[in-house]
């Protein structure tokens, strides 16, 4: 008995702890978009599988923490989720990716995350319309990512928000397709452009056959729906030989490079990463 007594303190103390902890992140972040300072927006290419080209470049935010370093987006947009700072973090993300794409000389588009907490306010469209009129980027060159959980419902007008910025001209794809419970309900309900295949898939795909099945499953669904289709998550060459094989349009992964700062932050980043 005394043993279990003693499990539940050291349970509820590590409760209590985690509870601070988060509290206490959450005023960070706060703070950190307030002073605009500490955020960063990385971008990854994606490549073309016939040409090699990068079509596009997926903004993917950043957060340098004055004590504990770069933290994870894993980590703390579900803090700005559930605390009401998504809408500014995600405002945050899309006009320096909006802004940072109108200068890039190749032309490649750029793909913003928009999280499910963003979508159903009516906030985001109109938000879109500004990032893209201030940077002067036109909305061809502009993509926004959306999970499936994102679209597990329309009870919240999620899809007419979607709606207004595709019919702006912006594409929109859905992201870590397979994951969810619904993913070809998600297809019926709204004219995607892109869908992105999860990670955990194409990695897998080199060993199990039931998961390469799955991968052309989905390149086939993409070419009959004329969507394009990414294969996330290529770390290997054997990653890329086999999502090519099984008809992927586009690729990204560690294999063709990882996130990386603009050239404008690069210094300061170089810098965070010394000290
Ligand atoms: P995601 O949208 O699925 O983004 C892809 C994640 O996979 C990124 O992690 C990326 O760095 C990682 N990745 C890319 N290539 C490889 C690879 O070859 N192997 C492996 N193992 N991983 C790879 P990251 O940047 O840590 O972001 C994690 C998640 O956080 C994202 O998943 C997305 O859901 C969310 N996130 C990131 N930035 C934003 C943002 O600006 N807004 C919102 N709402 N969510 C964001
Ligand atoms: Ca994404
Ligand atoms: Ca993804
Ligand atoms: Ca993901």
């Amino acid at each position: 008995k005394a043993a279990g007594k003693g499990t539940w303190r050291v349970f509820s103390d590590d409760m209590e702890i985690r509870i601070q902890e988060r509290a206490r992140l959450q005023a960070d972040l706060r703070a950190a978009l307030k002073a605009r300072d500490g955020l960063f927006v990385f971008y990854q290419p994606i490549i073309d599988a016939g040409s090699k080209t990068i079509t596009s470049r997926e903004a993917l935010v950043r957060w340098h923490h004055p004590q504990r370093g770069w933290i994870s987006p894993a980590e703390f947009v579900p803090i700005a989720e559930q605390s009401g700072l998504i809408d500014q973090l995600g405002e945050f993300v899309l006009n320096t990716a909006c802004n940072d794409a109108a200068g890039w000389e190749d032309g490649a588009r750029v793909a913003v995350n928009v999280s499910a907490a963003q979508l159903g306010k009516g906030t985001i469209a109109p938000a879109v319309l500004e990032a893209l009129s201030r940077s002067g980027l036109s909305p061809g060159r502009l993509e926004i990512e959306v999970t499936e959980t994102a679209m597990l419902d329309d009870e919240n007008g999620g899809i007419g928000d979607l709606r207004r910025i595709r019919d702006m001209g912006v594409r929109v794809a859905l992201d870590d397709f397979g994951t969810g419970y619904s993913s070809l309900t998600h297809l019926r309900a709204f004219p995607f452009d892109k869908i992105k295949i999860d990670g955990s898939f194409v990695r897998d795909a080199v060993e199990r056959p039931e998961s390469a099945a799955v991968v052309r499953a989905i390149a086939d669904l993409g070419k009959r729906l004329g969507v394009t289709t990414v294969a996330e998550g290529v770390e290997t060459e054997a990653h890329l030989n086999r999502v090519l094989e099984e008809g992927c349009s586009e690729v990204q992964g560690y294999f063709y490079g990882r996130p990386a700062p603009s050239d404008r932050d690069a210094a300061t980043v170089m810098e965070l990463n010394r000290a």
